[in-house]
């Protein structure tokens, strides 16, 4: 079946008594039990909720896993799969992480005795360099923040079954709809459904989906144990979120696309990050892997007196942090999403003051060029 309808099927089927269309929201603690050491298959909404295992099979079914798992949020859902691991464990990770994921990993994580090398993970002679004896994972963003440098998941498989590692791709900017990484070699996929998969900026959530079903087993176990749940309301809003996924990212990409081919001609612009340009490095690779190149465009300005312009004068675009909803958002990396790394990491990778990123929506792409034009004019 195909993607677009399995994503409108999700929790279709679930209300057998009433049948309705959509899956109820089970707003409940606890369930009763039919009797002693019986139970209905639900005990504890932290254990088990109706709504939330409606998504989280949705999410499995698209990504071609054994399971899925609904958190409060993507950071919420990557601690979750960091307690896979123990004190002298080893991680290769992207370089230009999610500001929050490196967070995490160095000030957190590092406390109990993790540690993780950064690298170029689109380099795959960079990764296998950094692998030790002490390695148990890699962690890559398959579409990188926010110079989006595109992984090539075949390669890095290969590569950790060489030295029995696991793959983990963070794949919130692609979602399954534009690239299935378990069908390439992954082990796990983590998403910020905050993102693209609610779509709407109106949520906040995580979800996880594993390919084997022991490992899950062990996800499973941490995602009882730690609690860090999605709660029914939300479940909900990101299952209605997800039943559009097919034709809210056919748009974002058009009108991406659209957006891209104008900046790239602009005078006062003077790089554009767009996979979907030809010129991008990694446009070819990708073709391969991917249904779509996305819909998220970084851009440097040939002055950052012009930064401050573009963040304040656009109007339809607003400036906020968060990307993949509804609503076109413009925000400025340095200082924003990507002020927890470190400053001579960032000043490597690009991030720079005349660098923005800008999460296209799904206005009118005629309205949203016009919209940056008056604002580069003003
Ligand atoms: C936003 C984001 C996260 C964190 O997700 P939250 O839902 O904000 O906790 C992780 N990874 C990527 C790539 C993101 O864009």
């Amino acid at each position: 079946m195909n993607i677009s309808t399995q994503a409108v099927q999700i929790g279709l089927e679930w209300d057998t008594r009433t049948g309705a269309v959509t899956v109820p929201i089970y707003q409940t603690a606890t369930f009763r039990h039919p009797g002693l050491g019986q139970s209905t298959g639900f005990d504890y909404s932290r254990s088990g909720n109706p709504t939330r295992m409606a998504l989280e099979e949705g999410i499995a079914r698209l990504d071609n896993g054994a399971r899925g798992f609904a958190y409060a949020s993507g950071m919420a859902a990557i601690t979750n799969l960091l307690l896979l691991f123990k004190s002298g464990d080893h991680l290769v990770v992207t370089e230009d992480l999610y500001g929050g994921t490196c967070r995490l990993f160095d000030r957190v994580f590092n406390q109990f005795g993790l540690t993780f090398t950064y690298v170029d993970t689109s380099d795959i002679e960079a990764v296998r360099a950094a692998v030790t004896h002490a390695t148990r994972a890699v962690f890559v963003e398959t579409l990188t923040n926010p110079l989006l440098k595109f992984a090539d998941l075949p390669a890095l498989s290969d590569l950790c079954q060489q030295h029995g590692l696991l793959l983990i791709a963070d794949n919130t900017f692609l979602t399954p709809y534009l690239q299935r990484p378990l069908d390439l070699g992954a082990d796990i996929t983590v998403y910020s459904a905050t993102k693209y998969l609610a779509g709407h900026n109106d949520t906040v959530a995580g979800l996880v989906v594993v390919k084997d079903p022991q490992l899950a087993e062990q996800v499973y176990f941490h995602q009882n144990a730690a609690g860090a749940v999605l709660g029914p309301q939300d479940a909900w809003l990101v299952i209605r979120g997800m039943k559009t996924l097919a034709v809210r990212l056919d748009r974002h990409q058009h009108n991406a696309l659209a957006i891209a081919h104008w900046l790239k001609q602009h005078p006062r612009v003077t790089r554009v990050f767009y996979p979907g340009l030809p010129e991008h490095p990694h446009h070819e690779l990708m073709q391969r892997d991917v249904r779509g190149f996305g819909a998220m465009i970084a851009f440097e300005v040939d002055s950052h007196s012009l930064v401050e312009q573009l963040l304040l004068k656009t109007q339809l675009i607003s400036f906020a942090e968060s990307l993949g909803g509804v609503e076109s958002l413009m925000t400025f990396p340095e200082v924003q999403t990507h002020a927890d790394i470190p400053p001579d990491l960032r000043a490597r990778l690009g991030i720079n003051d005349v660098l923005l990123r800008l999460s296209v929506g799904i206005e009118d792409a005629e309205d949203l060029i016009e919209d940056l034009r008056q604002a580069f004019e003003a």
